[in-house]
């Protein structure tokens, strides 16, 4: 069946009440039928519930629907984003191995790399974006897998997921794309090539500001590996936000599909604007990396980032010029957001490191939302005047 049948048809078995849509199920563990029961089920000899922290029918059911979505085997569900992205390189590297990391990545992981897997002797190495030659040769015998995010956090910059794939195919390294930006709706790293696939669950996937949550889905065998990680350390979603994830997928293509459409019109619109000095959005024509975005995705995501002319202080005025879009840190949302990434999520970055990541002072990233076009813009255009 197709994307959208799977999202919403995807669903636990009925109880003996026959509930169309699916229950809540709030409990911590769950009973067994007798000794032999309890003794096989802890023995893994029987697939079923114990305990919420290892799995429960509502993350099962959200994990599910991920899985068909990214054509994956297995899966495990997490309490936030980052809890997937530690938890998922954690499980897989040990002390002494090394990464190799695209330098564009989201700001937590960027800290995750630099301030605390040093603590267990974990190294990593930057590629830059647009320079995907060089990865082979950061690649060292302690070298275990290369991760990257397409489209990137907030330079909205595209990254070739099949040369990613066979650089990872050829020196026998694990591929892990963190595919947020652009939801499984409009790409599916798998088929290019990448083993694992994280996403924060609080940006389309959830849609509508609500809950935080992560999921990973890939190779059986090495979601296994993260799945036994994480079943000792704890970062397990709740069956609640499980429950409102997975109701939430079931709208996600045509979410996203207005997301795609509303974004494109403002890039469009803000490309022609004389205070805009650029705009970047994977579909427009003018994309240094047009044809690898009409390649791996199947619109251009919910994301537009473009430059306010006149830099820091235009941008200021840009910002307390806004009166219907809200100024927030959050993406993938149904309500419009701004932000200014130099003075906020990337502050903490050098002016170099800024630089190389494409963050100018003057830039301004919108997450085009699900209000009608017009008021979109005419906000968007009385804050530019
Ligand atoms: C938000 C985000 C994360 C982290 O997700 P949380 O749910 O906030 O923990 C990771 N990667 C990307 C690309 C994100 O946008």
């Amino acid at each position: 069946m197709q994307f959208e049948t799977n999202a919403i048809r995807t669903q636990l078995n009925r109880t003996e009440n026959l509930e169309h849509s699916v229950p809540l199920y709030l409990t911590s563990s769950f009973v067994f039928e007798d000794a032999e029961d309890m003794r096989a089920s802890f023995a893994e000899e029987k697939e079923r519930n114990i305990y919420s922290r290892y799995s429960n029918p509502n993350s099962s059911e959200f994990i599910e629907k991920v899985c068909q979505m990214e054509g994956a085997e297995a899966g495990f569900a997490f309490a936030s984003g980052m809890a997937a992205v530690f938890s998922t390189l954690a499980a897989l590297l040990d002390a002494g191995d090394h990464m190799i990391s695209a330098r564009s990545v989201f700001g937590s992981t960027h800290s995750l790399l630099n301030n605390f897997f040093p603590k267990w002797n974990i190294s990593h190495s930057y590629f830059k974006i647009d320079d995907l030659d060089n990865i082979e040769s950061l690649i060292t015998p302690k070298t275990k897998l290369i991760y990257a995010e397409t489209p990137t956090n907030p330079g909205v910059d595209v990254l070739d997921l099949e040369a990613l794939g066979a650089i990872a195919k050829k020196h026998k390294l694990i591929l892990v794309i963190d595919n947020c930006f652009a939801s499984p709706y409009l790409q599916q790293p798998i088929k290019f090539g990448a083993d694992l696939v994280i996403h924060s669950g609080t940006k389309l996937m959830d849609g509508q500001g609500r809950v935080l949550a992560g999921i990973t889905v890939g190779s059986a065998a090495l979601v296994d590996k993260v799945y036994r990680f994480s079943r000792i350390t704890g970062p397990a979603l709740s069956p609640f936000n499980a429950w409102v994830l997975s109701k939430s997928l079931e709208t996600l293509a045509v979410r996203v599909d207005r997301h795609c459409e509303n974004a494109l019109s403002l890039a469009k619109y803000l490309e022609k604007h004389k205070k805009v000095n650029w705009v970047k959005y994977p579909f427009l024509k003018s994309h240094p990396k047009y044809k690898v975005a009409k390649k791996q995705m199947k619109a251009g995501g919910c994301v537009v980032a473009f430059e306010v002319k006149g830099g820091l202080e235009a941008g200021r005025q840009f910002f307390d010029g806004i009166k219907l879009l809200s100024l927030s840190a959050n993406l993938g949302d149904s309500r419009s957001i701004v932000t200014h990434p130099a003075s906020t999520t990337h502050s903490k970055l050098s002016i170099e490191e800024r630089n190389e990541s494409g963050i100018t002072d003057g830039m301004v990233r919108v997450s085009v939302g699900l209000e009608h076009i017009d008021d979109i813009i005419a906000d968007v255009g009385q804050a530019l005047g």
